[in-house]
C-alpha cells in the first residue's frame, strides 16, 4: 500500500470521517440534543437507517441513562468518558460518551464477556507497585499486568529515548512469538504528531488490521468531527500497514506519561483477531495512570536526591571560597565532589587565565581547539551536548574524552566544562529505517517500512545524556561562581588605584604583611621602595592635569616593567609610588633595580601634547635589617626618600641610622 501524504509529521492521526468497524459512533449536538452525525453501521445497533437517525433526538433511540450530556471540561487533559452498560436491539452494549466541541461523541460497542478485575487484584497490584523503587521497575509491573489483562501474544514495554527513538526495554511474549527485546526503533516509527496524540489520548486500539473502515455520515452543516479522544477512531493506513508488516492482527497500546511527558508505552500485539472491550481497555488505562503517578513520584525523589547532593557541594564550595578568595585554589577542594555530582569524567576549569584540569580530560592541543569552538557559543547560557560536534570530530582526544560536554560560561572571566567520555554502543535496531521511506517524511510517497530485521549500528562520538537535574545544578553552579567572581572583582577594585590600575595603599600594606610573613620562614630580604617624582608639579602647570595623569600612568607602566611578576608596584596618590621587592638573596640585586628605576624615570616621556622629562627620588628600607614590621619599614623607606629629596633628588638611597626619623621633621 502506498499512501500519498504531504506532511506526515502534522497530518491528523485519525482518519477524518471514518471509524473502525468494531463499534458505532454518533455525534449529538449539545444544544439541540439531535444526532448530527453517525457511522453507517449505527443502524446495526439502533435498527434504523442512518438517514432516519440524523437530525432526530437521541432519546428516540436510546434509554435516557445511556448517554451523558455533561458539559465539557475546560481542560481537555481532564476529559473523561462516561461509560454505561445497556441493551440495544437485544444486544448487551457498552456506551461511552464524551464531550468534544459542540458535540457529545457517543461510541457503542457490543459488550463482551470480559474477565473482571477484582478489588483484591487492584490491591495486590498497588502493593507490588508501592514496592517498586525505580521508574523502570514500576513500568515493568504495568507491562506484566497488561499482559495478563489482555492475554495478547506480544506485550512490549517501549521507552522513548532522548531523541524520541524507542527501545523495547522489556517484553512478555507467548511462546514462538517473535520478540524485540533490547531493540531500538527509529523515531520516525512514532512521529511527533503521533506522540502528541498518545500524550492526550492514552489508549489506541486497532481491533483488526484487515477490516475496512466505516464511513461517518453527517448532516450538511457538520464539519469534520474531532475524534482526538475517540476510541474507535480509524487510524492512518500507514499505521495499519506497519502493524501488518510486524505480523499483528490486533493492536492495543497504553501510554505512560511521567511528570506530564510521554515516557513510553505498553504496546500489545495479538497475532490473531482479539477484540478487547471498553472495560479491559479502561482498566489498562487506569493501571497505566496509577503507574505513571508512581513513576513521577520516584523520578521526583531521584531528582531531589541529586539536587541535595549538589547543594552539599555548593556549601563546600562556598565555605572553600570564604577561606580562600581564589577560585582556582579552592577548586582543588571540591573538584572530586563536582565530578561525582555531575557524573562527569573530567573537569576543565579555565578562569582568569588559570587553566586547571581534573579527572580525565582531552589532550591540551585538543582543548585549544575546543576552546575556540566554545568561544563561538552564546557565553551567557549553560550549554550541553552528549554528542561530539561535527567540527570537533577530527580531534580524536575530544571524541574520546569530551563527546559529552556541560559548558558553564563565566562571561569574560572564563568557563568551566564538565566532560564525559565517549560511550561506544552497539545499538541493535529493529529493521533498517534507512532502506525505507518511513524515516523520510519529506517524501511525497510515504510507505511504512517492511523490515523489522535486526541490524546493529556502532554508535560513536556519544556520551551518556545529561539529566535535567544536572543542567539545573549547572545553572546554579554558574550563579555561585559568577557571584563570587563579581564580588572578588569589587574587592579587587577597592584595592586598586583608580588612575593607574596599580595596587593602592591598602593592598600594598596587605602584600607587605604577606611578604614579611613568608620571608620570616625563608630568610630572604624584602625591600620596600618609596618613590616621589621630581618636578612633577610643573608638568601639571604647563601641560594641564590630563597630561599629568598621562605621565603618572606611564610611570606606573615603566615601574612594572622594571620589577618581576610577583613584586608589587603601588601608587599612594599624587606622585608617590611604592614598590615591594619580594625575597631577594643579594643586596646587589636590590641596588640594581633601584638604579634602573632612577635611570628609566629620568628618560623623557612622550605625552600626547609634549615630551617631558622628570626624575624620581627613591628611598629604600629592608626587612629584616631596618625593621621587622610593615609600618616601620614604610616609614624608614619614606625617611630615606626624604633624605634623597633633601640632598638633590633624582637618586636612590638605603635607610640608615643617621637619617632622622620621619616624625621629627617637617616635609
Ligand atoms: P618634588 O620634586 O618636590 O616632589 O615636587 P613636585 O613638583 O613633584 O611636587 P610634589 O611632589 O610636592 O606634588 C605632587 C603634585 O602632584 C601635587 C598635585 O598637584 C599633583 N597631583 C596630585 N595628584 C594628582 C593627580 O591625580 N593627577 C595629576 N595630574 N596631578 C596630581
Ligand atoms: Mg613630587
Amino acid at each position: 500500500m502506498t499512501v500519498l501524504i504531504n506532511d506526515c509529521k502534522t497530518a491528523e492521526l485519525h482518519l477524518i470521517g471514518k471509524i473502525q468497524p468494531c463499534g458505532a459512533l454518533l455525534a449529538i449536538d449539545r444544544t439541540t440534543d439531535r444526532i448530527a452525525a453517525c457511522s453507517e453501521n449505527a443502524s446495526i445497533f439502533l435498527m434504523r437507517d442512518v438517514k432516519d437517525l440524523i437530525g432526530n433526538h437521541w432519546s428516540d433511540f436510546f434509554h435516557s441513562n445511556d448517554i451523558s450530556m455533561a458539559a465539557a471540561e475546560d481542560d481537555p487533559e481532564l476529559y473523561l468518558p462516561t461509560i454505561t452498560e445497556s441493551v440495544l436491539n437485544d444486544t448487551p452494549v457498552v456506551i461511552s460518551s464524551h464531550p468534544r466541541g459542540p458535540f457529545i461523541i457517543v461510541e457503542i460497542e457490543t459488550r463482551s464477556d470480559e474477565a473482571v478485575y477484582e478489588h483484591s487484584d487492584r490491591l495486590r497490584f498497588l502493593q507490588r507497585l508501592a514496592a517498586m523503587d525505580t521508574p523502570d521497575g514500576a513500568a515493568r509491573l504495568l507491562m506484566q499486568s497488561i499482559a495478563r489483562i489482555t492475554g495478547f501474544d506480544r506485550v512490549m514495554l517501549y521507552k522513548f529515548m532522548p531523541d524520541w527513538h524507542g527501545k523495547v526495554i522489556d517484553e512478555q511474549n507467548k511462546p514462538g512469538v517473535q520478540g524485540f527485546l533490547g531493540l531500538h526503533f527509529p523515531a520516525a516509527d512514532i512521529p511527533e504528531n503521533a506522540r502528541r496524540l498518545y500524550a492526550v489520548n492514552m489508549q489506541r486500539i486497532i481491533v483488526d488490521v484487515t477490516a475496512s473502515d466505516v464511513n461517518i455520515v453527517a448532516a450538511d452543516e457538520v464539519g469534520a468531527l474531532d475524534l482526538t479522544y475517540s476510541q474507535l477512531r480509524a487510524v492512518h493506513p500507514v499505521h495499519i500497514q506497519y502493524l501488518q508488516n510486524i505480523g499483528a492482527r490486533t493492536s492495543f497500546s497504553v501510554s505512560i506519561k511521567v511528570a506530564g511527558n510521554l515516557w513510553g508505552m505498553v504496546a500489545c500485539h495479538h497475532l490473531q483477531l482479539a477484540p478487547i472491550g471498553f472495560r479491559r481497555r479502561f482498566l489498562c488505562e487506569e493501571l497505566a495512570r496509577t503507574v505513571s503517578l508512581q513513576m513521577s513520584g520516584l523520578m521526583a525523589l531521584e531528582a531531589e536526591r541529586s539536587r541535595s547532593e549538589f547543594f552539599a557541594v555548593k556549601s563546600t564550595i562556598l565555605a572553600a571560597l570564604r577561606m580562600n578568595a581564589s577560585l582556582s585554589a579552592s577548586f582543588n577542594v571540591y573538584a572530586t565532589q563536582l565530578l561525582k555530582v555531575f557524573a562527569a569524567d573530567g573537569i576543565w576549569f579555565n578562569v582568569d587565565g588559570q587553566d586547571l584540569r581534573y579527572g580525565v580530560v582531552a589532550r591540551i592541543d585538543a582543548l585549544a581547539v575546543l576552546n575556540k569552538w566554545l568561544a563561538q557559543l552564546d557565553d551567557q547560557e549553560v550549554f550541553h551536548t552528549s554528542r561530539i560536534a561535527r567540527e570537533l570530530q577530527m580531534q580524536e582526544s575530544l571524541v574520546k574524552h569530551a563527546s559529552g560536554m556541560l559548558y558553564i560560561p563565566l562571561g569574560k572571566r572564563g568557563f568551566v566544562v564538565f566532560c564525559r567520555n565517549e560511550q561506544k554502543e552497539d545499538v541493535q535496531w529493529a529493521g533498517n529505517d534507512r532502506n525505507s521511506a518511513s524515516g523520510n517524511c519529506e517524501a511525497q510517497e510515504f510507505t511504512p517500512r517492511k523490515s523489522f530485521d535486526k541490524w546493529s549500528e556502532l554508535v560513536v562520538g556519544r556520551s551518556f545524556e545529561w539529566q535535567e537535574t544536572e543542567l539545573e545544578s549547572a545553572a546554579r553552579l554558574r550563579e555561585v561562581l559568577i557571584d563570587h567572581l563579581e564580588r572578588t572583582e569589587l574587592e579587587q577594585l577597592a584595592l586598586q588605584d583608580g588612575l593607574t590600575g596599580l595596587a593602592n595603599r591598602t593592598m600594598f600594606e596587605n602584600e607587605l604583611k604577606n611578604a614579611i610573613q613568608v620571608s620570616k620562614s625563608k630568610v630572604r630580604i624584602v625591600a620596600v621602595f618609596m618613590l616621589d617624582l621630581d618636578k612633577f608639579k610643573p608638568v601639571n602647570d604647563t601641560w594641564g592635569h590630563a597630561a599629568g595623569d598621562e605621565l603618572l600612568i606611564q610611570v606606573g607602566e615603566r615601574l612594572k616593567k622594571l620589577v618581576r611578576g610577583r613584586d608589587v608596584v603601588a601608587r599612594f596618590g599624587g606622585d608617590e609610588f611604592a614598590v615591594i621587592l619580594y625575597h631577594f638573596v643579594h643586596l646587589d640585586e636590590v641596588r640594581n633595580v633601584a638604579s634602573r628605576i632612577i635611570e628609566e624615570l629620568h628618560n623623557p616621556f612622550r605625552l600626547e601634547e609634549a615630551e617631558v622629562q622628570i626624575g624620581a627620588s627613591l628611598g629604600i628600607a629592608l626587612f629584616p635589617e631596618h625593621a621587622a614590621e610593615p609600618q616601620e619599614l614604610m616609614e624608614k623607606a619614606d625617611a630615606a626618600l626624604y633624605e634623597v629629596k633633601r640632598s638633590g633628588r633624582n637618586a636612590w638611597r638605603f635607610y640608615d641610622t643617621d637619617i632622622m626619623p620621619l616624625g621629627d621633621r617637617a616635609r
